[in-house]
């Protein structure tokens, strides 16, 4: 493994995760290990302390008729069997004077027996403490306690037998760390790798795609909520992602299609005229094609400009308090030539004042452009009824006709820029009204929506809130 690579791996989630997931399984472990010896170690010096108290009642039974040899042939019977350096008995009278002793090379400097007495007489009950034996470095435990009402005894016993015990016990928990520690890492390492393998698979995907497989997506496994959350919001980025490259390519394709046929007849007349014109009103009529074709290009190149700028969003919006009823009032006004023109009514519903706040010329480009429409694709003789109404927070505006309809296989699409349904090709048009109302809406805060079959007239609603936020 390089030295690139080996500090990757350091730095891995799932190498730290471990270390966390180990660090804390055996501090855990430590900490129930150190409750137990100390448990232990607690019951075996009451233990000890239990056979030390029944040892004084087995003495004063010995001295029972104040027989000081016998108790004296016991002490030495117990050294003797045991070792000097394994327990020692020690004699006094009340006042803690010395009447006999083993022998105590083996365990150092004892309290002497005034002050022992003096301590027993305080507290007035057997006083067990815990000493080191000089030369062995073990433990032991000591107990003063009165044999008779005028005798004491002092004698101690090793603690070697159970700190032996206690040994064996923690040599066997090392052992047993070892082990845990090892199982630990390894749980601990695979418990990490499941569950990072989702956001593994998440970064090899990311990968391909910027490799450009464009079409691999996260597989959906079950991996636990937050991975499989992470896939799905990963697909549908990418989804989202694809759409809007598709969105951006077909937008590419349409604007070259869409300019391609005023320039193509741009140049097709002017080749003609500089072939075949004679006179100066072929000219002329040449220059007037070029300028009619020039205001097509401009008209899209500028409702282009729009709808992007209504895309921005609130940033690019003049804010103002508009009345809705007199907008469109007035955009029925300045329409109603053309209907009549095309011999179509106009029925306007609108309460006397509906106020919303919004961009003005902005509210007044979408109403116009849905009326266009309106206008545009519905035969002679038909009705186009405009409603404004309001609802609580919403206000409402309707425009319904009863013309040619758009087919549903087209509905989902007369959003889209440049989309044009097939029977429209005959109107003029470059596809953009819509996109800009829609943006226009959006921008606002708002709703557009349509219900419409063909053959049977169209529904175009606005929902607008009555304030932005
Ligand atoms: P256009 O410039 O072609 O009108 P729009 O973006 O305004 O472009 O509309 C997109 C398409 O939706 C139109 O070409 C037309 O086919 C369809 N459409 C829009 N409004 C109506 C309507 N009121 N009735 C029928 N078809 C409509």
């Amino acid at each position: 493994m390089s030295s690139k690579r080996k500090n990757n791996f350091f730095k891995t989630l799932a190498f730290r995760l471990t270390l966390l997931y180990t660090g804390l399984f055996v501090v855990s472990t430590i900490i129930a290990f150190a409750c137990i010896y100390m448990m232990t170690s607690r019951a075996l010096i009451e233990q000890v302390d239990e056979d030390l108290l029944g040892d004084i009642e087995e003495l004063s039974l010995i001295y029972v008729d104040g027989n000081v040899e016998a108790l004296q042939e016991e002490f030495s019977q117990e050294v003797e069997s045991d070792g000097e350096e394994i327990v020692f008995f020690r004699l006094f009278d009340r006042d803690g004077q010395t009447l006999f002793t083993t022998n105590l090379d083996a365990w150092g400097e004892l309290e002497d027996g005034t002050s022992l007495a003096r301590r027993y007489k305080i507290e007035g009950r057997p006083l067990f403490s815990t000493i080191t034996i000089p030369n062995t470095k073990h433990k032991a435990r000591t107990l003063v306690a009165p044999l008779t009402d005028t005798l004491l005894i002092q004698f101690g016993e090793s603690l070697e037998e159970s700190e032996s015990y206690l040994a064996v016990f923690v040599e066997i928990f090392t052992e047993i760390m070892l082990f845990v520690i090892i199982i630990a890492a390894l749980c601990g390492w695979l418990m990490a790798r499941g569950a990072l393998s989702g956001v593994e698979e998440v970064t090899r995907t990311a990968l391909r795609i910027s490799k450009g497989e464009f079409t691999q997506r996260v597989p959906i496994k079950l991996r636990g909520y937050e991975i499989e959350r992470l896939a799905s919001a990963f697909n549908y980025m990418i989804d989202r992602i694809q759409s809007l490259l598709n969105g951006i390519r077909e937008v590419t394709d349409n604007i070259a299609h869409d300019l391609r046929s005023p320039i193509t007849s741009m140049r097709g007349t002017a080749e003609t005229t500089l072939m075949n014109g004679s006179d100066i009103d072929d000219f002329r009529a040449m220059a007037g094609n070029t300028v009619e074709e020039c205001d097509r290009l401009l008209s899209m190149v500028n409702a282009m400009l729009d709808i992007s700028e209504a895309e921005a969003g609130a940033s690019k919006m003049e804010i103002e308090e508009i009345d809705l009823s007199k907008v469109v009032r007035q955009a029925c006004e300045i329409f109603q030539p053309i209907a009549e023109e095309r011999e179509l009514s106009l029925d306007l519903q609108a309460p006397s004042a509906c106020n919303i706040s919004g961009d003005l010329k902005k509210i007044q480009r979408l109403i116009s452009n849905l009326l266009d429409n309106a206008l545009k694709y519905t035969p002679r003789g038909g009705t186009i009824s405009i409603e404004v109404s309001a609802h609580e927070k919403e206000r409402i505006i309707t425009i319904e006709d009863n013309g040619i309809g758009i087919d549903e296989n087209d509905l989902p699409y007369i959003f889209h820029r440049f989309y044009r349904c097939d029977h429209s090709r005959s109107q003029e048009g470059s596809g953009l009204g819509l996109s800009l109302a829609q943006a226009i809406v959006t921008a606002h805060a708002g709703q557009l929506n349509v219900f419409s079959k063909s053959g049977s007239g169209s529904r175009f609603v606005v929902t607008l809130p009555e304030r932005l936020s």
